[in-house]
C-alpha cells in the first residue's frame, strides 16, 4: 500500500489507516488480491432504533444524568434519553427481533408509553419535537479477527469498527475506537511507522482493546434468548453473572459504580470478578427487585420484582 486516491487525486502515504466503519470493503479488497481474509463473529441482535431529539424543559428530571427504561426479563423493548447541549433531549427508543419502533409520532409515543417507566412517553407527550424519528437497524454485532491473520499488506490496517462494530445500545464503540487510536500510537513508537511488523502488533494490542466490550455487549445480547451467534467460551456463564450484576446495581451503589466504569471501558472486567466484589454482587443481587433475565436463575429463585 502507497497511498490513496480521493476524488481522483493520488496521495502518497507511510501508513494508510482505513477507519471506514462497520461496512468497510478494504478487507474484501485485500482478500480479492490474494491477503487472507479475517474471521468473522457475529451476533444476531436485529435491533432496530428510532431517534427524535426534543427541548428539555426547565423542570424535566433536573438530577437526571441520563434515563434508561427497560426490562429484559418481560419485553425486547427499551428506551433511553440523554441530555443534549441546547437543552434537550436525545430520545432513542428501540427493540431487538422484529419490534421496530414506528415513525409515526403518535405510534412513537404509544411504544413509550409500553415501557416499564411512563418517564419518557411524558416528556414526549408534552414537547414539540425538533426533529423526525430517524431510524436504524443493525442486524448483528460483529467482530473481525484481525489478530489471528498471519500476513497483512506492509502499510496499511483498519482500526475502529472495521475491527468490531457493536451494539450501539451499549455505547461503546467510540470509546473502543479512542482506545485502539492509543494502541496504534504505542505501536508506532514501538515498532516505527513503516515497520512490516506495524499491523500485526496493532492488531493484537486491538484485539486486547476490543475483547471486554466485544465479551460484556455479546454477554449482554445472549441475555436474550433469541440471539443467535457462536457464544464464546465462559458467555454462557458470563451472561449469568453479569445479569446479576445488573441487578445488584440496583441495590450497591459500589456495584453500580464500578460497572458503569467497566461498561464505559475505564476498568477492566476482571475489576467486576474480584472476590471481594462477587460477594457485594450476589448479597446486592438478592436484595435487588429487579427480575432474572436468566431463566435458569428464575426458576432457582431469584428474586422476581
Ligand atoms: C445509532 C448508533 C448509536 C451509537 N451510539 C453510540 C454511543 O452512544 N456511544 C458510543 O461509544 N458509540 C456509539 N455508537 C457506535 C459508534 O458510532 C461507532 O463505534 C464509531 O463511530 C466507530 O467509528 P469508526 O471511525 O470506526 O467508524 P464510523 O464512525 O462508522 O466512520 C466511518 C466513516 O468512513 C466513511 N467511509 C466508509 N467507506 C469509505 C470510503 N471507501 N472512502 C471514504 N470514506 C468512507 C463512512 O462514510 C463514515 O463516515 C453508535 C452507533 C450507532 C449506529
Amino acid at each position: 500500500m502507497v497511498g490513496v486516491q480521493v476524488d481522483g487525486a493520488r496521495h502518497r502515504a507511510d501508513l494508510v489507516v482505513a477507519c471506514s466503519g462497520r461496512h468497510t470493503r478494504f478487507l474484501d479488497l485485500l482478500a480479492e488480491r490474494g491477503f487472507p481474509a479475517p474471521e468473522m463473529s457475529a451476533v444476531r441482535i436485529d435491533l432496530a432504533c428510532g431517534t427524535r431529539v426534543v427541548p428539555r424543559q426547565p423542570d424535566d428530571l433536573t438530577r437526571a444524568v441520563a434515563i434508561e427504561v427497560d426490562d429484559p426479563a418481560q419485553s425486547h423493548r427499551m428506551g433511553r434519553m440523554v441530555p443534549a447541549e441546547g437543552n434537550r433531549w436525545i430520545i432513542t427508543l428501540g427493540s431487538f427481533h422484529d419490534d421496530a419502533p414506528p415513525i409515526e409520532p403518535a405510534a412513537y409515543e404509544d411504544f413509550a408509553r409500553c415501557l416499564p417507566s411512563p418517564l419518557i412517553a411524558d416528556v414526549l407527550a408534552r414537547t414539540e419535537a425538533l426533529t423526525p424519528v430517524l431510524t436504524y437497524r443493525m442486524p448483528t454485532s460483529r467482530r473481525r479477527h484481525v489478530e489471528r491473520l498471519d500476513r497483512t499488506p506492509a502499510g496499511f490496517l483498519v482500526l475502529g469498527d472495521a475491527i468490531c462494530s457493536l451494539n450501539p445500545l451499549h455505547a461503546q464503540g467510540m470509546s473502543s475506537a479512542a482506545l485502539q487510536a492509543q494502541a496504534l500510537g504505542r505501536a508506532i513508537a514501538r515498532h516505527g511507522l513503516t515497520s512490516p511488523q506495524l499491523a500485526r502488533a496493532f492488531y493484537r494490542q486491538a484485539a486486547k482493546v476490543v475483547d471486554a466490550p466485544w465479551r460484556l455487549a455479546a454477554a449482554a445480547d445472549f441475555a436474550d434468548p433469541c440471539a443467535d451467534g457462536p457464544e464464546s467460551v465462559g458467555t454462557g456463564l458470563l451472561n449469568r453473572y453479569l445479569d446479576m450484576v445488573l441487578r445488584a446495581c440496583r441495590t450497591s451503589i459500589p456495584v453500580a459504580r464500578q460497572t458503569l466504569r467497566v461498561q464505559n471501558l475505564l476498568a477492566r472486567l476482571a475489576s467486576l470478578m474480584t472476590p471481594a466484589m462477587v460477594v457485594r454482587v450476589l448479597l446486592a443481587a438478592r436484595r435487588s427487585p429487579a427480575a432474572a433475565t436468566n431463566p435458569a436463575d428464575r426458576e432457582a429463585g431469584s428474586p422476581v420484582g
